[in-house]
């Protein structure tokens, strides 16, 4: 098992420097595999937001903007690798942070950074990219007039983030905004900051320009409703609960502030019968059990066809019985704890309620019986579920999969789409036009074919319906955080 760290204690990132918070409030951390304090977290409030977003006001229009939104994106490029080599050097102590304060297995943390810093690589190259198409010609109808427009940066952003991928998720909003030119105050989730205030410790070794990222960590209320409800917050970009997206629209709607959201989820998995069971089987599971199922995007729902469901389910179910949940430092653990008391209690009360209202519970369903301590879940797999079930229809967000069979294509896709969620689908089967049908029949913003849950910094990420809207990642992922500016000259000396 890796060695204990000392947690850093540390303050609210503002201004290139730590802060002590305004009410000097702090919160413990707790370490979910263990359910021991471990640390503790400042707690912002709305006097810190005040000052945070000053700070990146500050920094976004400070000398007409120059020395960040007007910088070349060659200078930008440079603090972003600057950051990423830093993650990559400190890969190891950081992974151990995320998994102390999320429960998440060192092997997923340590994936983790690497993906962060692949993201910040990724943005880096787009801020470059950037310079040649900040300005590019319009086609008009009339020779005396002449037009382009301008991709600026839309200014101070607001990045509101949960728990489930603690830096990455902060870094697929961070990177790309920085890389456009914006200027940032991130509110990572109040269960998981350690890891995203060391990118505050990074900011500072690399010496990121005072106020162009600053991070504030608290409650949900206290600090990221302020930050989102913010007259000098230009926009906000927010990843978590579809119920808490819909807070933050309402804030911004009052500012009429653009808003991007990445919610909730329940997306399906269907299987056909022309497939590899073996193949098939451990898609299933890492779609599902991956990160203990705090996934947004799990293929919860699993659709099976007639013919191989049964022999689907006995494979599945033995599998699932033999992954190794443990403490997430111990070697070869698959499925460690969920994040915290809350989620664990939330799961159990979607399992019982399962049971209530009629579903089989095939395997799993509560704490493993050679753990004491910390919150755990088994591998859950549910059978027997109709389509108006809590557990069919709601986002449970832990280790927990729910089956049905289908008969044929467009009943499977019937039931896939019967959902207010929309942000993935996948279909396993070995029928190539088949798999390309679904891919366009499902309303979700990622199919995934052949498989569940890859995920590439190139590759747009989001979802329509109450998943949200807006596109992470990819060059769609930079669009979100410019704006477009027409500009038209008149070009003649003819009066017009
Ligand atoms: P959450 O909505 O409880 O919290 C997310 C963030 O919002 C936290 O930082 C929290 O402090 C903040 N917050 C809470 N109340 C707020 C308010 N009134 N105003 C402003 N900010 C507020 O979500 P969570 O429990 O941290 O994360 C789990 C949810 O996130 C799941 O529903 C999951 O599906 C979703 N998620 C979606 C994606 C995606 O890409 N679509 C990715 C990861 C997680």
């Amino acid at each position: 098992m890796a060695a204990q760290p000392t947690i850093p204690r540390r303050c609210l990132f503002i201004g290139g420097g730590w802060r002590e918070p305004s009410l000097g409030r702090r919160l413990p951390v707790v370490n979910p595999a263990t359910e021991a304090t471990i640390g503790d977290i400042p707690a912002a409030t709305a006097e810190d937001v005040e000052i945070a977003v000053a700070a990146a006001r500050d920094a976004f229009s400070r000398d007409g903007g120059r020395h960040w939104s007007r910088a070349p994106g060659a200078v930008r490029a440079k603090f972003l690798r600057a950051i990423a080599a830093k993650i990559k050097d400190r890969k190891s102590d950081l992974a151990l942070l995320e998994t102390l304060d999320s429960g998440k297995p060192l092997d997923e943390t340590n994936a983790d950074m690497d993906d962060v810093a692949a993201c910040f690589e990724y943005y880096a190259d787009l801020a470059e990219s950037l310079d040649e198409k900040q300005r590019s010609p319009i086609s008009l109808p009339m020779e005396n007039f002449k037009s382009h427009i301008l991709k600026e940066p839309i200014g101070v952003v607001g990045l509101i983030t949960p728990w489930n991928y603690p830096l990455l998720m902060a870094t697929w909003k961070v990177a790309p905004s920085l890389a456009a030119g914006c200027t940032a105050v991130l509110k990572p989730s109040e269960l998981a900051s350690l890891t995203c205030l060391e990118l505050g410790a990074i900011c500072m070794e690399v010496a990121l320009p005072p106020g162009v990222l600053n991070i504030i960590t608290g409650l949900g209320p206290e600090a990221g409703a302020p930050l989102s409800s913010h007259p000098h917050v230009d926009k906000v970009a927010f990843t978590g609960s579809t119920e808490t997206g819909k807070r933050i629209m309402t804030a911004a709607a009052q500012m009429v502030k653009p808003v991007s959201l990445e919610l909730g989820g329940k997306s399906p998995l269907i299987v056909f019968d022309d497939v590899d069971i073996d193949k098939a089987v451990e898609w299933a599971m890492f779609g599902v059990f991956a990160n203990a199922g705090q996934v947004c995007s799990a293929t919860s729902r699993l659709l099976l066809h007639e013919k191989i469901a049964k022999q689907f389910l006995d494979r599945l179910v033995a599998w699932a019985k033999n992954i190794k949940v443990s403490d997430p430092l111990e070697e070869g653990c698959r499925l460690g704890s969920v994040v915290s008391e809350e989620q664990y209690e939330k799961i159990k009360k979607f399992i019982s309620t399962a049971r209530s209202e009629g579903a089989t519970i095939l395997c799993g369903g509560a704490r493993p019986q050679h753990l004491r301590r910390g919150f755990f879940i088994e591998p859950t797999i549910i059978t027997d579920v109709s389509t108006s079930m809590q557990i069919w229809r709601e986002e449970v967000f832990g280790p927990v999969i729910c089956v049905k069979e289908f008969r044929t294509e467009s009943e499977a896709v019937e039931l896939a789409n019967d959902t207010h969620y929309g942000l993935a689908g996948a279909v396993i089967s070995n029928d190539e036009e088949r798999c390309q049908r679904i891919s366009k029949a499902l309303h979700s913003g990622i199919v995934w074919i052949n498989c569940s849950q890859p995920t590439f910094v190139q590759a747009p990420w989001g979802g329509n319906k109450r998943s949200g809207f807006g596109r992470e990642l990819g060059e769609w992922g930079l669009d979100n955080y410019l704006t477009i500016k027409q500009v038209t000259k008149y070009c003649s000396d003819e009066p017009w």
